[in-house]
């Protein structure tokens, strides 16, 4: 269900007024408009559908390679504050027969970021969408990702990045495929 608009202006509105603010004043007169329309497309991810998102786009392929798409850009908001965090995603999975369309990955990864997340949860929902869409012998996740709520509010915080990770099957049963995900990741485990 689309969200209504009007009713987060509305909210917005108030927001602003308990801060101390005059929504009234010219700078902030469309802010409400804006807010609402801004946090409608950040969280757009509760109403993409996976297999729109995925449209088919897994490919027949006879390989036992393991496959990597480094360096995914990542942008969510952190439940606890509304806060933005962001970072990149490293995915890698030993396919099972069926490779997904390299923009796939990066979509996916769209589709569980733009909801209000915790960046352990996103990881993981990742690694599980990978392996039960494909079907691959294993999968591993790995986030990195500087978070507002911590840079923004703390001090001596402003250069923490939290490291996440997420591995299942194969990548979780044998310690040579995580290392050799985590090698070709750039991080060693
Ligand atoms: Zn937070």
């Amino acid at each position: 269900m689309e969200p209504n608009l009007a009713k987060i202006e509305t909210l917005v509105r108030q927001l602003l007024v308990e801060l101390g603010e005059d929504p009234e004043r010219e700078g902030l007169k469309a802010t409400p408009s804006r807010v609402a329309k801004s946090l409608a497309f950040l969280t757009h991810g509760y109403r993409a559908s996976l297999e729109q998102v995925i449209n088919k786009a897994l490919f027949t392929q006879d390989t036992s390679s393991m496959v990597i798409v480094k360096d995914i850009e990542v942008y969510s908001m952190c439940e606890h504050h509304m806060l933005p965090f962001f970072g990149r995603c490293h995915i890698g999975y030993i396919p099972d027969g069926k490779v997904f369309g390299v923009s796939k990955l990066a979509r996916m990864v769209d589709m569980f970021a733009r909801r209000l997340q915790l960046q352990e949860r996103l990881t993981e929902q990742i690694s599980e969408v990978v392996m039960n869409e494909s079907g691959a012998k294993g999968v591993g996740v790995m986030m990195e990702a500087r978070h507002l709520c911590m840079m923004m509010r703390g001090v001596e915080k402003q250069n923490s990045v939290m490291i996440t990770s997420s591995v299942l099957g194969s990548f979780r049963e044998h310690l040579a495929t995580r290392e050799e995900f985590l090698t070709l990741v750039g991080r060693r485990g």
